[in-house]
């Protein structure tokens, strides 16, 4: 596999995924339409002599097609990105999701090339099971709900990926990311770390929602790039789904006393009802969601390496240079 193709490459995953590859020897081509990707997240890769960034969405069928035709495999990750876009601008994410896919399994399929398809934890809604296995089933509310549609929206993506994989012999990878976090993740569409330190930092009312007893597990990107790289080279993930993510579950109320503390800052906890917290209809939160990761430990022994302190300092350091206009990352 010499060379791969990135959708959505100037994103927070995928920029940090190109510069794995790049580091890798391989040749990386990114396209990305900058709706919420950066230039500046590819600084590093763009410096590279096998890099090279097209311009372009996903929903032009014929710049996929192009695209895919010269690389040997296709990681998709363009796709509409953070629970306060999505519920902002539910018509484009849904359609940029699936939409987006079809062009790109279509031309994979045209060209017979690998692809990994980045879905997500929403697939499994409001199911809080102890651990969460890939069989594990969907409990979601009704398509009125703007989260439910997006949860729908990527189960299309994967019975699409799946469908390539199972009547067309489609090379077809689905990995469902849960709460991926580090720098570069910034704090303008929603997610919860970087708004969080953001606000720690600045020294305003840190934001909780609901009771705060709400549980995540989060995952370190440099962690979820090596579980991509890993399925993406290993013939027997052909299609199949795999979690990725950390299984070490902390509340958000805990989560924000933890950057308190790594910050050393002044700021209080304020409890925001979720009515207040989104003005948009079709909110509704997940109480818990953590990964069973048996499947991909199994095949490719990948387990993630970063704690929760480890991400929280980083996240940090992250937004204190941004802060200062220092880093690559900054908004
Ligand atoms: N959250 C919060 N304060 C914020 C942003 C998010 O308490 O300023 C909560 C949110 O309600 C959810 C959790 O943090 O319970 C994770 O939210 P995020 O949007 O990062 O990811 P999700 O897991 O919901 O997709």
């Amino acid at each position: 596999m010499e060379k791969v193709l990135i959708t959505g490459g100037a994103g927070f995953i995928g920029s940090w995924l190109a510069e794995r590859l790049l580091d890798a020897g391989q040749d990386v081509v990114v396209l990305d339409d900058l709706s919420t990707g950066r230039e500046s997240n590819l600084e590093r890769a763009g410096k590279h002599p096998n890099f090279e960034f097209r311009y372009g969405t996903v929903l032009d069928r014929l710049t996929v097609d192009e695209a895919t035709r010269d690389v040997d495999a296709v990681v998709h990750l363009a796709a509409a990105v953070g629970v306060e876009l999505i519920l902002r601008q539910p018509l484009r994410s849904f359609i940029t999701n699936i939409r987006g896919s079809e062009h790109v399994l279509e031309s994979a399929h045209r060209y017979r090339r690998r692809v990994l398809v980045a879905s997500t934890s929403e697939i499994y809604g409001k199911n809080d099971a102890e651990a969460l296995a890939e069989g594990a089933d969907r409990i979601i509310g009704p398509p009125s709900v703007t989260r439910w549609a997006y949860s729908t929206s990527k189960a299309v993506e994967e019975i699409l990926a799946l469908a390539y994989h199972r009547e067309m012999g489609l090379d077809a990878i689905v990995c469902r990311f849960f709460n991926t976090v580090g720098p570069r993740q910034t704090a303008s569409h929603g997610m919860v770390i970087p708004r969080l330190v953001r606000q720690a930092l600045a020294g305003e009312p840190m934001t909780v929602y609901g009771d705060g007893s709400q549980q995540r597990c989060f995952c370190h990107v440099d962690d979820t790039v090596e579980a991509i790289v890993g399925l993406l080279h290993e013939p027997q993930a052909a299609g199949e789904v795999f979690n990725v993510g950390s299984d070490n579950e902390v509340t958000i109320s805990e989560l924000a006393n933890r950057i308190i503390a790594r910050t050393d800052s002044s700021s209080e906890i304020e409890f925001v009802p979720y009515e207040e917290a989104y003005v948009h209809d079709g909110y509704e939160d997940m109480r818990r969601r953590r990964p069973d990761t048996t499947k991909v430990r199994a095949l490719i022994g990948w387990m993630p390496k970063h704690d929760l302190d480890h991400i929280l300092d980083e996240a940090i350091a992250d937004a204190r240079g941004d802060a200062a206009g220092a880093s690559p990352a900054a908004r």
